[in-house]
C-alpha cells in the first residue's frame, strides 16, 4: 500500500485512523511498535476483545515460551531417504531469531521494552533421543549443523554421565545400558511472550495509539473510497461502533481466518483452519524445578504433528521458575481458548470445503494420533514424562491447558490440499489489508514476519525506511550464516543487551 499522509486523520462519525490493528497479541503489538517508530505521526487504533493484551496464544502459559531458533527442535532438521540431514529450514529459522534478538535489543535500548529479564532468559537448548536409530540420526544432524556458522558451537555426546551433567533429571533412574544421545547449545532462550506483548502494548499507548480492550471486531468491509471499515462491539456496554483505516492488520490469532473470510478478499479463498489443542504437565515444586536448567526437545511419535514434539522446559514467568512437560495434543473445534465450538464448522465455506476434505483424506495418521492422544489416561500421560524423567514423582505435576493452534489448510502449488505447520501471511493484492494464519515457529519470529509484512504492504516506503530499519536490525536484508564476522558481532552484542550472558 502506498501511504503518504503523515498526520492523524480527523475524527468523523466513525473513528478514523491510518492503521487499525485487530487483536493485542505479539503480532499486532510488534507491528504497531515498528510502525510507530517508522511513522510516528500515523494514527493507530488497536481493538482487542479481551480485557488486556497477550491473553490468548501469547500468554506465557498458553504457549511453551521457547525462543525458537532451531537449536533443539528436531522437526526443523529432517533426515532424507539417503540418510543425510537437511539444515535448510533450521538455518532460516535461526536467521529469523537473530532478527528478533536484534529488534528486541533495539527496543530495550530505546526504552520500548523494560529490563530484558522480564521477557527473555538464557537457557541451554538440548535435543535428546534414545535408541540406535535415533542416536545415529542425532549424530548425522550434529555433523551437518556443525558445518554451518550459525550452529558451529553445537556440542554432542552419547555419554550418559555428560548428559547427566547437562540435565540430571534425564539420566537419574535411567537404564545405564540404554543408548542415548544429546546435542546442546548453550545460547538458547526462554521467552515470556505475554510479558513482551503487554510491554509493547503499554509503549504503543504511551506513543499515542488508541488501544481499546473489551472491543470485539465483528466485521470488515471496504468503503467506496478504499478505506477499510471495521465494525466493533464494546463488550462492556453492548454499543456498536465503527472505525476505519487505510490499512488493517488482522492480528487476531485464531480469530483471523473468519475475519479475513468476512473481508471478502480473494487471497483468503481456499484457506481453512484445523485446530489442535495442547496440554502440559507443570510443576512449581522448586526441589524439582531448580534441578533442571534447559529446554530439552525429543522426537515426535509417528503421525504426530511437529508441534507435538515432547519437551521438558524450564520456564521463567513473573519472576518464578517452573518446569513444564508436553504438549499432549488434543482436539477441540475452538479456534481460540476464548473461542466457540462453532469456530471450526463456521469456517467451512464453499471455496475451502475441497481443501478441508482433501486434508482430512490425506492426514489419517494425524487424525489417528489425535484420537489416541485424547483417549490417553492420566497414567499413560505420565508414562510419556517417565521416558524423559525416569524418576519423576506423579504427585508434583498438574495438567494445564495451553492455547489453541489453528494449523493452516491450503492448496499447494500443485493444487493438492495440504495441512501446513508454519505461519502464512495473507495480504490483499493492493496491500491495504493483511493477516496472519498458523502458529509455528510463531511468536519467536514475529519481528521477521512483521518486517515481511511491511515489505509486502508498504513496499513503496521501505527504501525511505531503510536507515531506520537498519538501526533497528543491523543485519536487515543480510544472511548471518554467510557473514560469520557479522554473526559473531551481532550474537555478542545482542547477548549483552538482552543480558543473556549470565
Ligand atoms: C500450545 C502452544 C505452544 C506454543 N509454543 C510456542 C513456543 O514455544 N514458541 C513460540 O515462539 N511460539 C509458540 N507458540 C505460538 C505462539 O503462541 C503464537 O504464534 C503467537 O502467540 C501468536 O500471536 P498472535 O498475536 O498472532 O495471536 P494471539 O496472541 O492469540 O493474539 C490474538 C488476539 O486477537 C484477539 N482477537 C481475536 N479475535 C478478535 C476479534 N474478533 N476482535 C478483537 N480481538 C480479537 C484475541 O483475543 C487475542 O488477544 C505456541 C502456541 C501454542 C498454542
Amino acid at each position: 500500500m502506498n501511504q503518504s499522509a503523515a498526520t492523524p486523520e480527523a475524527s468523523g462519525p466513525e473513528n478514523r485512523y491510518d492503521v487499525i490493528l485487530i487483536g493485542a497479541g505479539i503480532m499486532s503489538t510488534t507491528l504497531g511498535s515498528l510502525l510507530s517508530e517508522l511513522e510516528p505521526h500515523w494514527s493507530i487504533g488497536l481493538f482487542e476483545k479481551l480485557e488486556g493484551g497477550g491473553q490468548e496464544s501469547s500468554d506465557p502459559w498458553n504457549n511453551a515460551g521457547t525462543g525458537h531458533a532451531a537449536l533443539c527442535e528436531l522437526n526443523y532438521t529432517p533426515q532424507g531417504k539417503d540418510g543425510s540431514v537437511s539444515t535448510a529450514k533450521a538455518k532460516g529459522i535461526n536467521e529469523q531469531f537473530h532478527v528478533s534478538r536484534q529488534l528486541w535489543s533495539h527496543w530495550v535500548q530505546n526504552g520500548t521494552l523494560n529490563d530484558p529479564r522480564t521477557f527473555i532468559n538464557a537457557l541451554p537448548h538440548i535435543s535428546f533421543v534414545w535408541g540406535d536409530t535415533n542416536a545415529e540420526y542425532l549424530k548425522v544432524r550434529y555433523e551437518a549443523m556443525k558445518a554451518e556458522p550459525l550452529f558451529s558451537h553445537i556440542e554432542h555426546t552419547e555419554d550418559q554421565a555428560t548428559i547427566g551433567e547437562w540435565a540430571p533429571l534425564l539420566t537419574e533412574g535411567r537404564d545405564a545400558e540404554q543408548r542415548v544421545a544429546a546435542s546442546k547449545f548453550h545460547d538458547g532462550t526462554d521467552v515470556d511472550f505475554g510479558s513482551q506483548t503487554r510491554q509493547l502494548a503499554a509503549h504503543l499507548q504511551k506513543s499515542g495509539a488508541d488501544i481499546r480492550y473489551g472491543h470485539d471486531v465483528t466485521g470488515l468491509s471496504r468503503a467506496r473510497d478504499g478505506r477499510w471499515v471495521v465494525s466493533l462491539k464494546d463488550l462492556s456496554t453492548g454499543k456498536k461502533l465503527k472505525a476505519s483505516a487505510r490499512f488493517v492488520f488482522v492480528g487476531a490469532g485464531g480469530g483471523a481466518l473468519s475475519l479475513l473470510q468476512g473481508s471478502g478478499i480473494e487471497e483468503i479463498k481456499g484457506f481453512g483452519g484445523f485446530p489442535v489443542s495442547g496440554k502440559f504437565l507443570k510443576t512449581t515444586d522448586q526441589s524439582i524445578a531448580e534441578r533442571h536448567h534447559a529446554k530439552v526437545y525429543g522426537l515426535a511419535s509417528v503421525g504426530a504433528p511437529p508441534m507435538s514434539v515432547p519437551h521438558l522446559d524450564t520456564r521463567f514467568v513473573d519472576g518464578g521458575r517452573s518446569l513444564m512437560f508436553g504438549p499432549y495434543a488434543g482436539f477441540s473445534p475452538n479456534f481460540m481458548k476464548s473461542g466457540s465450538f462453532l469456530d471450526l464448522p463456521l469456517s467451512v465455506r464453499p471455496h475451502n470445503i475441497l481443501t478441508q476434505l482433501g486434508v482430512a483424506k490425506d492426514n489419517r495418521d494425524l487424525v489417528t494420533f489425535l484420537l489416541k492422544e485424547v483417549a490417553k489416561s492420566q497414567r499413560q500421560k505420565m508414562e510419556e514424562l517417565y521416558k524423559f524423567v525416569p524418576d519423576a514423582g506423579p504427585d508434583s505435576w498438574d495438567m494445564i491447558t495451553a492455547g489453541q493452534r489453528v494449523q493452516v489448510m491450503k492448496r499447494n502449488d500443485e493444487g493438492k490440499a495440504v495441512l501446513q505447520f508454519g505461519t502464512e501471511l495473507i495480504a490483499s493484492a493492493d496491500g491495504s489489508i493483511a493477516g496472519l494464519l498458523g502458529a509455528s515457529p510463531g511468536a519467536s519470529t514475529a519481528p521477521s514476519i512483521m518486517l515481511r509484512l511491511l515489505e509486502r504492504c508498504f513496499g513503496g516506503l521501505v527504501d525511505a525506511w531503510r536507515p531506520k530499519l537498519e538501526a533497528m536490525v543491523p543485519s536487515y536484508g543480510r544472511l548471518l550464516n554467510e557473514e560469520p564476522q557479522l554473526l559473531e558481532e551481532i550474537s555478542s552484542s545482542t547477548a549483552a543487551t538482552l543480558r543473556l550472558n549470565g
